[in-house]
């Protein structure tokens, strides 16, 4: 069996559906499972809604209304008919959502704002089965909370291996076309999670770890994983072949091609990825595998904007020791704040992280007490693997670089942009 998997820019339009159907038809669809995301931006969308709900903001419904208008022209641009069922689906999707705004009485944001934006998985993939369907081509609409079981950390659950791989060898159908969405699984009491922003790849390495597929392929609308992000960096090229190490090294610096939990099931079980262009199916894309990388590396180049960088200082002038650290990275842990980069000295600490949750300031307020807090928002990281000097000066050149890291093969800068 191949698993399939069509991220947000692949479904954002009635074109873009109309493409996932001819790909398949391309491909090949007999056992297959597709993974399938919220349809272009529609993630965000929700999170607007959700912040409305909890300002208790008037715009709350324009906001609802603003998804359901995307949603309903796809439908009008892909069926013709509208006494087609797949009206009436996604309708009645809306208004479970609908329901829950009105009746929800939870205050626990983690909580609703999962609740809230699955409907953009289940709504599409809702969409996408019918659309198949109509095509004549027969799909299995699997609800992936009865297969993917985590624990109750919203927002960023953590899967239970256990019982999901008893679900999916159990209950997904070979043979077959199986329709699902990326990004959510349920927890012990069978309220929705989620996996964590951009987490349908991992969805689908998560089902085809479970059901020891044959391969993984993820559909891009880039031609497969390149040496830079094409959108920031002009004459990126392709790597054709690289290995899981290097797949897991890139994707970790943030190459947000790949989520970086997609890599680690599929090593385990030597199932192969392939990184492929959802408008040229039949190109060869990017194939991740065991093995040697083909040398010679090319420099690949990996932006994080939005940074924080915190340095800490003693504020008696006793040295950052191992006791301080503990603490400090208990600290990071408490308040969800990834840490991207380290480096200390005797007296000082800095670290660039991502504060994606908003804690910074509670976490800022603890610091304070025990040392000298300095902070600079809005700085990019840079990372540059298999590094040379022209590299490092494409880099740096017309911004304050605020820290250098350089390791054998990775260099690492802080700047900000002057
Ligand atoms: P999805 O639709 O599956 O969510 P994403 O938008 O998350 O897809 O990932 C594809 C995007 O990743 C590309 O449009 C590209 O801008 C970006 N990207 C970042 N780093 C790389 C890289 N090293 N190679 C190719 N694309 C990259
Ligand atoms: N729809 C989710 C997101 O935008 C998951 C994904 O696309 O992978 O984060
Ligand atoms: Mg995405």
């Amino acid at each position: 069996m191949r698993v399939f998997k069509f991220g947000g820019a692949s479904v954002k339009d009635a074109a873009g559906i109309k493409n996932v159907q001819h790909v398949l038809q391309t491909v090949g669809y007999e056992d297959v499972l597709l993974v399938v995301s919220a349809m272009g931006k529609t993630t965000n969308a929700l999170e607007l809604v959700i912040k409305h709900y909890f300002d208790k903001s008037a715009e709350l419904n324009a906001a609802v209304q603003e998804v359901k208008k995307y949603h309903n022209q796809i439908l009008l641009d892909l069926f013709e008919d509208e006494n087609n069922a797949v009206f009436t689906a996604v309708n009645e999707q809306f208004a479970d959502l609908e329901y829950f705004l009105a009746h929800n009485k939870s205050p626990n944001y983690n909580f609703v704002y999962d609740q809230v934006v699955s409907y953009g998985e289940l709504i599409s993939t809702t969409i996408l089965s019918h659309y198949m369907n109509f095509m004549g081509m027969a799909t299995q609409w699997l609800d992936v909370r009865n297969f993917v079981k985590t624990d109750a950390n919203y927002r960023d659950a953590e899967v239970d291996w256990e019982l999901t791989q008893a679900n999916i060898s159990k209950n997904v159908k070979r043979k077959t076309l199986n329709i699902t969405q990326g990004f959510l699984g349920s927890d012990p009491n069978n309220f929705t999670t989620t996996l964590g922003r951009e987490g349908s790849d991992y969805t689908a390495a998560i089902f085809a770890y479970c059901l020891n597929a044959e391969s993984v392929t993820i559909w891009k609308d880039v031609p497969g994983v390149m040496n830079a992000d094409p959108r920031y960096f002009e004459n990126a090229s392709l790597l054709n072949q690289i290995s899981y190490r290097e797949a897991i090294e890139l994707a970790f610096y943030g190459a947000t091609v790949i989520h970086p939990k997609t890599l680690q099931p599929l090593q385990k079980k030597e199932i192969p990825l392939y990184v492929k262009s959802f408008i040229n199916p039949l190109l060869q894309g990017t194939s991740v595998s065991k093995g040697v990388d083909l040398e010679p590396y090319l420099p690949c180049f990996i932006v994080k904007r939005n940074q924080l960088l915190i340095s800490l200082s003693s504020i008696d002038f006793s040295f950052i020791m191992e006791e301080n650290i503990s603490e400090i990275f208990a600290l990071f842990h408490q308040f969800k704040i990834k840490v991207n980069l380290i480096q200390n000295s005797a007296i000082s600490f800095s670290v660039c992280v991502e504060d994606k949750f908003d804690n910074f300031n509670a976490l800022n307020a603890i610091l304070s007490k025990k040392f000298k807090v300095d902070f600079e928002e809005n700085v990019t990281l840079y990372t540059i693997r298999h590094f040379n000097d022209s590299a490092a000066q494409t880099v740096e050149a017309n911004k304050t670089v605020l820290l250098k890291q350089v390791s054998r093969e990775t260099m690492q800068v802080v700047t900000k942009e002057v």
